[in-house]
């Protein structure tokens, strides 16, 4: 069974140096492999204090070059790595973080693209099954299909990942592509950049979306929730978890702008929290705990933390 910690639900210039939410990514968790997704900064220390054990991570995924989704990168490879002395786990990210952007800057430096068994370039037109060594030395399989985004970051990409019988969309930093998006994250899929290895299969289990702000103000390249609705409308993943949320957005209370999303869309929808676990199949919260990764904390997966209440319920 797949969940989700969340290791930062905050977004936006503002947010990330001030750190009211978290700007860690999130981690996929089966019982089989361990998937971080854009450490931005702070992912190692969000991964400590949710109990989660940073050297049991298979595999990195860095969506695009932006600090928020990649700075932290290289410290995970090295925990990846077992401190650098074990080449395994796989990097997946764009050409423009491994090899440089236009103007040469790499957002991982070639010492860590190094260290994995596998650094792998990926793009929003890409489709392919990965093959993973797990820390017990088992070979795992999952498959991953880029989703264009409208970002301004060379070669960025949303993604579909199929797993252990679940499938996670995940929309990255990108203004709305009605036509793109809508087919990419569909339900049955529309239609596939890369039918030949690609089949049909039910629809998204959930979809985080890169929610920035409650309603379009001018500025380019990023959701917003007017927008994010028409698409779950379309796309009827069976939740919709929010995250990358920026500062308007959670001083508004983001709890309030899932609540008007889920009543506008028919979709169940949460706001992402940080250090808060989703159950991909069971669609609640549930306790950071023991799972592929966890360090146990002794306490029932469902428990509610200390004092907080259970989410979205
Ligand atoms: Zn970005």
């Amino acid at each position: 069974m797949a969940d989700i910690l969340f290791l930062g639900t905050g977004g936006g210039r503002l947010n990330l140096v001030r750190q009211l939410r978290g700007t860690g990514g999130f981690l996929i968790r089966s019982p089989l492999l361990n998937i971080h997704v854009d450490p931005g900064p702070g992912a190692l220390l969000r991964l400590h204090s949710a109990g989660a054990d940073p050297s049991s991570l298979d595999v990195i995924i860095c969506t695009h070059m932006h600090i928020d989704h990649v700075s932290d990168a290289g410290v995970l490879i090295e925990a990846m790595t077992g401190y650098t002395f074990k080449k395994r786990g796989l990097l997946i990210a764009p050409k423009s973080v491994l090899d440089g952007d236009r103007f040469g800057d790499k957002s991982i430096s070639t010492y860590h693209q190094h260290l994995p068994a596998e650094c792998a370039h990926f793009g929003p037109s890409d489709s392919r099954e990965f093959e993973v060594v797990n820390g017990h030395g088992k070979k795992c399989k999952f498959k991953l299909t880029g989703v264009m985004v409208k970002h301004d970051a060379e070669g960025g990409f949303g993604f579909v990942l199929e797993m252990d019988g679940v499938k996670i969309g995940y929309t990255s930093d990108t203004e709305y592509l009605p036509a793109i998006h809508n087919a990419a994250f569909s339900s049955p899929p529309r239609s596939t950049p890369s039918p030949a290895i690609s089949s049909p299969s039910a629809g998204l289990d959930v979809l985080i979306a890169n929610n920035l702000k409650s309603a379009a103000d001018g500025i380019p390249d990023h959701l917003h929730s007017g927008h994010l609705i028409q698409l779950l409308k379309f796309a009827k993943p069976k939740a919709c978890l929010l995250s990358h949320m920026g500062m308007g957005l959670i001083n508004s209370g983001p709890e309030l702008e899932a609540a008007r999303i889920e009543s506008e869309s028919g979709i169940l929808t949460r706001a992402g929290r940080d250090g808060f676990t989703w159950s991909v199949s069971g669609r609640e919260w549930v306790k950071s705990g023991k799972s592929a990764g966890g360090k146990s904390n002794g306490e029932s997966a469902k428990k509610p933390a200390g004092g907080q209440k259970r989410l979205g319920e």
